[in-house]
């Protein structure tokens, strides 16, 4: 299929030219669509039709924008199925994934729905007699934003759904490895009957058709989520041009099991986290700090797991685990591995435990970008497999023996994001959720699983501040004005002794 880019309410090629496969990664042979390598000009194009239609969508009142996303969220309800199997052709993971990943955007749309007739601001008192003050929130305008492949309809849906019903316009440019989710978004934007230049789509690379949209000086807010890396290539344009932005990046999520954890919880806790699309959440967990009295126990069990599950192709409902998303990431992940396994053979600092690794020998099912759960016992807590993000399906597994000890080490990284702690004790419980320095923790629940409605984000290396989603998403792109009106019919001067 040849997919074109989504701007001013139609579909129209690059003016580069230029387009880009993108590839089933469980057959890497097997190509999902052909999509726009679009350039400066295109963004430019499009931010344009987002510019002139932003004071139309400002004025048409926010319970009639609503009714246009709660139309959206019907479409993507009736499409979801086919969406979800698209998603698992286009990224890799498991059909049941990426049925959560539609379900994510459609609960989004239900809540920004609802939010057009919540778009409250304040009525205060004054400090001056006979004046009124009140708060009212506007739209910023043209709203960029840049997300990743590993939610590729979710992410998407968090940032365009609340900047949407709060007024604003939309370029978005999606990650080159899930082009095909976004352009599909737009297609139910469309058949919702949002109007044209609202919400555009610019597919291509991050430097050629990312960048331009970062720097495009109608822009007045960009929302990134992405790699830590991009982020900060993304904040220092902002930066430089004064633009308002949002990061949420990358993470190194960690688990801690107490002597009192219900071990077998925590052992399916710790697999879904770790293993669930193939390690390649940014929620995912790739460090786990156990209690030194129940490590035995607790490795053993996470080592049946990891061999239990299934890996192939997610279309299929059998399959447990898909493919990393393209060959570069299995090198990656695997030159960590094999260089922790040459580092601890050399001067110890870590045993691998359960020796994963690429598949060698591809089956009709595993043709792809295969990597099977890797496990990791011992693990220094400053060596790169517990402080590096690999976004893979490994795992570093250290022991502690005091509660201190435990939060010390789950806060020992430059990351923020996520966090889970699996305990009987109500004291431990309280004290982790305090101490604990990341946007999201858990207790008895793995340390993934956002909820819409919530603030989405994380501390440190891994945000700005901002949050994606709920209520956080719409203070990202919306400016609060204060209005006051001085019916007294004198002149009072505020902050002059009066
Ligand atoms: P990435 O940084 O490579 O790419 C993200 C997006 O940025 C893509 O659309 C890409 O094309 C674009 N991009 C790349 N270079 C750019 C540039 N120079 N200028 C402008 N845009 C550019 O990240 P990825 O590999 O797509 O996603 C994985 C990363 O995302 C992981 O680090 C993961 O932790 C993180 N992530 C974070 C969250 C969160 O909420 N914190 C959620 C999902 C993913």
């Amino acid at each position: 299929m040849f997919y074109k880019n989504y701007i001013g309410g139609v579909w129209v090629e690059s003016t580069s030219g230029k387009t880009f496969e993108s590839r089933n990664p469980a057959h890497s042979g097997q190509v999902v669509g052909e999509f726009q390598d679009s350039n400066e000009f295109d963004v430019d194009y499009a931010v344009g039709f987002a510019k002139d239609s932003f004071k139309m969508w400002k004025n048409t009142p926010a319970p009639k924008r609503a009714e246009i996303l709660f139309r959206a969220a019907e479409i993507l309800i009736r499409d979801k199925e086919c969406i979800a199997k698209q998603m698992t052709q286009e990224m890799g993971k498991v059909i049941a994934e990426t049925r959560g990943d539609v379900q994510e955007a459609i609960d989004m749309a239900y809540y920004a729905a609802g939010e057009g007739r919540r778009l409250a601001g304040e009525t205060v008192p004054s400090e001056l007699k006979n004046k009124w003050c009140m708060t009212i929130r506007q739209p910023m305008g043209v709203i960029g934003a840049i997300t990743p492949w590993n939610f590729p309809i979710a992410i998407p849906a968090w940032k365009a759904f609340p900047a949407l019903v709060a007024g604003n316009t939309m370029v978005i440019k999606p990650a080159e490895d899930t082009p095909w989710s976004v352009i599909k978004l737009a297609e139910v934007f469309h058949e919702a009957g949002l109007p044209a230049g609202v919400f555009n789509v610019v597919t291509g690379y991050g430097p050629t058709a990312g960048m331009p949209l970062v720097q495009h000086k109608d822009v007045k807010m960009l929302s990134f989520t992405g790699s830590t890396a991009t982020g900060k290539k993304v904040a220092t344009a902002c930066a430089e041009l004064g633009k308002q932005y949002s990061l949420e990046m990358g993470g190194k999520n960690g688990i801690i099991v107490m002597d009192d954890a219900d071990i077998d919880l925590a052992v399916e806790g710790v697999a879904f986290g770790a293993f669930g699309t193939t390690g390649q959440r940014c929620t995912a967990c790739s460090r786990v700090f156990v209690h030194a009295d129940v490590e035995k126990e607790f490795v053993e069990k996470l080592i049946a797991k990891a061999e239990s599950l299934y890996i192939g192709d997610g279309i299929d409902e059998t399959v447990q685990m898909g493919p990393l998303i393209n060959e570069k990431a299995l090198i990656k992940v695997d030159g960590y591995v094999q260089d922790a396994k040459n580092r601890f053979a050399f001067k110890g600092g870590g045993t691998m435990v359960l020796a994963g690794g690429i598949i060698q020998e591809p089956t009709e099912d595993t043709y792809g970008w295969f990597y099977k759960p890797t496990i990791f016992t011992d693990v220094d807590d400053n060596d790169p497999l517990m402080q590096e993000e690999i976004f893979g399906p490994v795992v570093a597994v250290t022991t502690f023996t005091g509660t201190n000890e435990a939060i010390w080490l789950l806060n020992n990284t430059k990351y923020g994001l996520s966090a889970a702690v699996y305990t009987s004790d109500i004291n431990f419980a309280m004290t982790a959720l305090d101490e604990i320095e990341t946007g999201l923790v858990y207790i008895n629940t793995s340390c993934i699983g956002a909820e819409v409605h919530l603030p989405f984000g994380g501390l440190k290396g891994t945000g700005n501040g901002h949050r994606d989603a709920g209520q956080t998403m719409i203070d990202n792109c919306t400016e609060w004005k204060v209005c006051s009106i001085d019916y007294s019919g004198t002149v009072q001067k505020a902050q002059i002794d009066h």
